[in-house]
């Protein structure tokens, strides 16, 4: 530090790296971003191609609304939303990303490609940016309506933070896992994933019972599904669905742990403890249980706007969901419980 320097405004770019370092770590954060936001414009399928893990080439093409020509540069600029207006919006927001940090954030740590085409245009356009200087050019280029995002080289110009990037596998393991978990959050839609050329995840949308506990076991293994108990209760407008393992498909790790609020993945301590309750006196020390767990809330009983990454949330009323959770997955438990545990208070 220098003592009696000046204060000055940061640039755009490196005021965009500081804000990457939060929310890009590395390409699973990314993938993480461009699928919210494929989703985010009502995309029904989502196309992603990956090679290298993701530190070479990222690319996700969407058939959503599209970004109109004149929005295009302003979509990477920083604090630039279509999502939410005013602190009301905010409060009950509904789309999975709303800061306007994203894309910025990524451009200034890669050399980003972002092709749009909306319904309305008669050609899709095109903005690059290379890390520079956040200036993007804008020109026309060919695509069906929805949007493309191609991410090269991710750190190439944050030596530092591409040191801490480990295997292709790893790095590739990490991305996949997140993908995974935006397809069991949105059956409604169809996700393919491809690795250096090679399929690795082909998931056809899923609108009934049977494409959703099919897209479950795609995404969690068949063995899962066979060893599960569908659950689905409500009670006073919440609702709780999904797949609850047996305890005979525990596992030594909890990596088989989904949990979703209003179709957010959400790990929240409080989720964590109730669930562990309920499996208390069926699972063996040092196992951990495994689910599909879906929790629908009336959207203004819950606080999403945390943390930047999203993953926790803030329940109003966190006694009566920590309650119903546990009531709900214990009596799911039920006949698996041992004879004298069964009659422990709900
Ligand atoms: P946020 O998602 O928080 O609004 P982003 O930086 O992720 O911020 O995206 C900025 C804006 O770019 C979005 O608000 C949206 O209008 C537009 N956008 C980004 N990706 C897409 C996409 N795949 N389809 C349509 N619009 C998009
Ligand atoms: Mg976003």
């Amino acid at each position: 530090m220098t003592a009696g320097a000046r204060i000055q405004l940061l640039s755009p770019r490196l005021a965009n790296q500081i804000a990457a370092g939060e929310v890009v770590e590395r390409p699973a954060s990314v993938i993480k971003e461009l699928l919210e936001n494929s989703l985010d414009s009502s995309a029904r399928r989502i196309d992603i191609e990956v090679e290298q893990g993701g530190v070479k080439l990222l690319r996700v093409r969407d058939d959503g609304n599209g970004i109109p020509a004149e929005d295009l540069p302003l979509a990477l600029a920083r604090h630039a939303t279509s999502k939410i207006r005013d602190l009301s919006d905010l409060e009950q927001v509904l789309s999975l990303g709303f800061r306007g940090e994203a894309l910025a954030s990524i451009s200034s740590v890669s050399r980003l490609t972002l092709t749009s085409r909306t319904v309305e245009a008669s050609e899709a356009w095109q903005v690059e940016t290379e890390g520079r200087d956040m200036h993007s050019r804008i020109q026309p280029a060919a695509h069906p309506v929805g949007t493309s995002v191609e991410v090269r080289d991710l750190f190439f110009n944050t030596p530092a933070r591409r040191k801490f990037l480990r295997t292709e596998k790893t790095e590739f393991d990490h991305l996949q896992e997140v993908v995974r978990r935006l397809a069991l959050a949105r059956f409604d839609v169809g996700f393919n994933l491809r690795h250096n050329g090679k399929s690795v995840l082909a998931l056809r949308e899923a609108t009934d019972e049977a494409g959703r506990a099919r897209r479950v076991g795609a995404v969690c293994g068949p063995a899962f599904l066979e060893q599960a108990l569908p659950v689905d209760v409500e009670r006073s407008g919440v609702r709780l669905w999904g797949w609850v393992g047996l305890p005979t498909f525990s596992r030594s790790q909890a990596d088989l742990q989904y949990f979703f609020v209003n179709g957010r993945a959400v790990r929240d301590k409080l989720v964590a403890h109730a669930v562990r309750q309920a499996y208390r006196d069926v699972l063996f020390n040092g196992r951990h249980p495994t689910f599909v767990l879906f929790l629908e809330v009336d959207p203004a009983a819950v606080d999403v706007n945390v943390h930047p990454t999203k993953h926790e949330v803030r329940f109003r009323d966190s006694r009566m969901v920590h309650d119903f959770l546990y009531g709900t997955l214990h009596r799911a438990l039920a006949d698996v419980r041992p004879e004298d545990h069964r009659l422990a208070p709900v």
